[in-house]
């Protein structure tokens, strides 16, 4: 897949089999996945800690994000942002499916604007909403 090739190239990341088989899901899905979906789902010649250490440096490259869901499991999502090395610019709000479990980056509602008291330093915020997602939300019609 072309798109695949792009991201790996534009983050400097050398192509792997194991790199492009996740990339591969991230498409696919198009909602967030944690390490123990993307076992259950991949190809079982890789194991998991090649799985970890893909995912662990994707996020360092600035290739996925972390977003926390409401059960506390951490999950992954492609990062569509201006993302680099060390340096995530994904602001905005994710949003979690009651029905199917699911977790997609809502990434056109920015996450609002907080000022915090002078002493305190900024390093990261989540803002995670609730709900039924669209694709739940049309099958129940
Ligand atoms: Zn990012
Ligand atoms: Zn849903
Ligand atoms: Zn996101």
């Amino acid at each position: 897949m072309e798109i695949i090739e792009k991201l790996l190239k534009d983050h400097q990341i050398r192509r792997t089999e194991i790199r492009i088989a996740i990339l591969k899901l991230f498409l696919e899905k198009k909602y967030a996945l944690s390490q123990p979906e993307i076992e259950e789902i991949i190809d079982k010649k890789f194991d998991r800690v090649t799985i970890y250490r893909t995912l662990n440096s994707f996020e360092n490259q600035g290739l996925v994000h972390k977003v926390l869901d409401t059960s506390g499991v951490s999950k992954y999502a492609l990062c569509h942002a201006d993302c680099g090395s060390h340096k995530h610019s994904d602001k905005h709000i994710h949003f979690s499916c009651q029905v199917c479990k699911n977790t997609y980056c809502l990434e056109n509602i920015p996450i609002p604007n907080i000022e915090l008291p002078e002493d305190y330093e900024f390093k990261s915020m989540s803002f995670l909403a609730e709900g039924i997602c669209k694709h739940c939300k049309t099958k129940n019609l």
